[in-house]
């Protein structure tokens, strides 16, 4: 009997130990990761050298609170993360995690706005779905209703646009007009709210547990960067799950070349070693913020050597071994494959991503989009029946909690073309057990 709680009642069985891309239970049953856990584990888990570099940290210092001291590491990483940044964002504030990361994005920018003058600008524009992160400030703007909803008369409700998904509108994604026809929702968005009070746009580049790795139509993240620029509206990049290069560039963004005035970085920065997340700000928020008398703001363990540390050879593994372009040679070849199961299953109603950043969606009709029956539990059960094959991957409601039902595929940037066909093969399977369970 467990003393631990989570989220649900099912238990899972003990982890022993894992390798690369798999993972063992202490029953000694074999799985691959598939989801690099909830799209962390970019490195892979056990890697040998971020394991001596955490052993040479803790030797010298696990602990030192940053009001008293910096740290070698922590000082390191943020260089190095400044140098992987867009021009002008050259200030690294560490956290421990994703919601800390977004947190401390509302918190600068909201302060920034009081140094400006424009006490008035408080309200932040999401998209839905979305996803932030589970603390009440990050829940806010969360597009989630299953998580939101029950928490609502705690949290300030801030406005929503629609994500794009051109897919479900019938729309083409590769046509610039797409990308404008969603864009320009922000603009309305800004006018109705009111231009002056708007204070920030969050948006994942490409959509993570949420949307189910959506990628943006063509001209989209530009349109959107000219809209904030337009009403002086703070751009947040929320890349927890897309940073760390698992979309085949460092930041999701990159592909699209648009600077944001701040990032949210998580998941695959500490690829899983530690808790550990940065926010990315431009200089001169920062420089505004410290000359009005700082930044309000710190966990307790930010900057945490040891955590710092297993960053700094998490982004040094990632550099030496070309594991970003690596992402995208395997995203390329994950994708077609998913793309061959999808001719086969006519349940796979679409396939999408970028990188190591795949998912598909069952659907019960590919031609309407018409979402499989919710009370099918299909996100639940196709994972389950993976999971008994030694295969784990991450599912989600993706319409808003309501019904269909995508799943991630994005296993660790180390992945091999022969671990795909591995991967893929346990997919295959699970899908034909799902589809003889189902009725007919
Ligand atoms: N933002 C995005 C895009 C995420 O995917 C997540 C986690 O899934 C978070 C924020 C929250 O991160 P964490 O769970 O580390 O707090």
């Amino acid at each position: 009997m467990s003393n631990l709680f989570y989220q649900t009642k099912s238990p899972r069985p003990v982890l022993d130990r894992a390798s690369g891309i798999y993972m063992w239970d202490t029953a000694g049953k074999r799985y691959i990761d598939g989801s690099s856990g909830a799209m962390v584990s970019n490195l892979g888990h056990s890697d040998p050298a971020v394991l001596d570099a955490m052993r040479a940290q803790m030797d010298k210092a696990t602990f030192g609170y940053r009001l008293h001291f910096q740290t070698e590491s922590s000082d390191d990483l943020a260089r190095m993360t400044a140098d992987l940044a867009p021009a002008g964002l050259n200030k690294v504030f560490f956290v421990s995690g994703g919601s800390e990361a977004v947190e401390s994005t509302l918190k600068l920018a909201r302060q920034y706005v009081l140094t400006q003058g424009q006490p008035q600008r408080f309200k932040v524009i999401s998209r839905y779905p979305s996803y932030h992160g589970c603390t009440l400030g990050a829940l806010a703007i969360t597009g989630y209703a299953p998580m939101t909803a029950p928490f609502d008369p705690m949290m300030q409700r801030m406005p929503k646009i629609p994500a794009p998904r051109a897919y479900l509108d019938g729309l083409n994604p590769d046509d610039r007009a797409t990308g404008l026809h969603y864009a320009n929702m922000l603009e309305t968005a800004i006018l109705q709210e009111g231009p002056d009070t708007v204070l920030a746009f969050i948006v994942e580049p490409i959509g993570g547990a949420s949307t189910g790795a959506l990628v943006p139509p063509v001209g989209y993240m530009q349109r959107i960067r000219e809209i904030c620029t337009q009403y002086g509206v703070l751009l947040i990049h929320d890349e927890v799950m897309t940073g760390g290069g698992r979309t085949g560039r460092f930041f999701g963004a990159d592909h699209w070349g648009t600077t944001p005035d701040l990032i949210a970085l998580s998941k695959g920065f500490g690829s899983g070693y530690a808790p550990l997340g940065a926010m990315i700000a431009r200089d001169d928020i920062v420089d505004a913020v410290m000359d009005g008398g700082g930044f309000i703001h710190g966990f307790t363990y930010a900057g945490n050597p040891l955590a710092c540390a297993a960053g700094v050879a998490v982004l040094g593994q990632i550099a030496a071994r070309d594991l970003v372009g690596n992402a995208e040679r395997m995203g390329a070849a994950l994708y077609s494959r998913l793309m061959g199961l999808m001719q086969r299953y006519a349940l796979i109603g679409d396939v999408r991503g970028k990188g190591l950043l795949c998912a598909f969606e069952l659907m019960a009709d590919r031609a309407t989009k018409a979402p499989l029956n919710p009370a099918l539990h299909a996100h639940a059960r196709l994972v389950d029946i993976a999971y008994d094959n030694g295969l784990i991957i991450y599912s989600r409601r993706t319409r808003g909690g309501t019904s269909g039902d995508h799943f991630l595929v994005c296993p660790p940037l180390i992945t091999t073309q022969v671990q795909l066909d591995e991967i893929t093969d346990l997919l295959d399977k699970s899908l034909a057990q799902y589809m003889a369970e189902l009725p007919a």
